[in-house]
């Protein structure tokens, strides 16, 4: 296993933790500028940070300042309640891949979606069986897209606290299923991202970790689970502060052979009322003691 504790080389930062810097929005240059300066080698922006600071602009700054990316945030929400709601997810989904590409993106992550407005607070419907079918054809549609343009696709499972909302995939064992029917040939553009903020309390995580194997994982996201948690969202835990042991599922991840970043994915009310400057030091801190 890598040695975390000497440097942060291997620290990337999910750039929705420091969006709000005193409460305030913080522009995507900013963050980006911060990290740089701080010796941080990776990014993951989200996609609409990077529209308001321009595709262009972005990717430009990425390259000048010499970053990496470490996934790109996100695509999915493939659900829709009929045929003109499933193309229009995957219109946008095929837009996604191509601002994946154009930032050179190892991975475009994917929170799948589940019943049809769910995330406004209106479910449509309940059929979550549904919702399931049209997140694999959904992923098996934009798989193609993907291979040819040449960007990975990294399904991640989240929480099943959001199985109604954010994501009917809610297990690795649920996506590493998805990839072996979707891409049964393991071609290394279809696989999962971990987090461990939606896994550390799945009982089968190790067991489906050696499954996945070097080649489905495709991204590591680490943040801490707080008790108790007081919103859903956005009460993620700094790395250390909740009972998530990380270092253990970053061990089972390399024992078979990830050797990627870890990507510090905090939504935070709380952090986000700090400096980001402070946030990012904390994080670079955090990285060495406990991840
Ligand atoms: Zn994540």
């Amino acid at each position: 296993m890598r040695d975390f504790s000497q440097d942060h080389r291997f620290l990337s930062i999910n750039t929705a933790t420091v969006r709000k810097s005193h409460g305030v929005e913080l522009p995507l240059s900013e963050i980006l500028d911060s990290c740089a300066r701080k010796g941080i080698r990776a990014v993951s922006p989200w996609r609409d940070q990077v529209h308001a600071a321009g595709l262009s602009n972005v990717a430009r700054q990425i390259k000048s300042l010499g970053l990496e990316l470490s996934g790109y945030c996100r695509g999915g929400m493939f659900p829709a309640i009929d045929s003109a709601g499933l193309s229009a997810a995957l219109d946008d989904n095929r837009r996604a891949v191509d601002e994946a590409a154009e930032l050179k993106a190892p991975c475009l992550v994917l929170v799948v979606g589940s019943l049809p407005g769910g995330l406004q607070g209106r479910a449509i419907s309940k059929d979550l069986s549904l919702a399931r079918t049209q997140v694999r054809d959904g992923i098996g549609e934009l798989l193609e897209y993907a291979q040819k343009v040449g960007v990975p696709l990294a399904i991640e499972p989240l929480h099943p606290m959001y199985a109604a909302d954010r994501s009917c995939v809610n297990t690795l064992e649920q996506a590493l299923d998805l990839c072996d029917e979707l891409d049964p040939r393991r071609s290394g553009t279809l696989g999962v991202a971990v987090d461990v903020y939606h896994l550390w309390w799945d009982p089968k995580l190790q067991q489906e970790i050696a499954r996945a194997g070097k080649d489905r994982i495709l991204a590591f996201h680490v943040c801490d689970w707080m008790t108790p948690t007081t919103d859903m969202l956005n009460d993620r835990g700094m790395m250390g502060d909740g009972v998530i042991n990380i270092s253990q599922i970053r061990s089972w991840l390399e024992a078979e052979g990830f050797s990627g970043y870890s990507e510090v994915e905090i939504f935070s009310n709380n952090w986000w009322q700090r400096s980001h400057h402070e946030v990012l030091d904390v994080c670079i801190e955090r990285h060495c003691q406990v991840v």
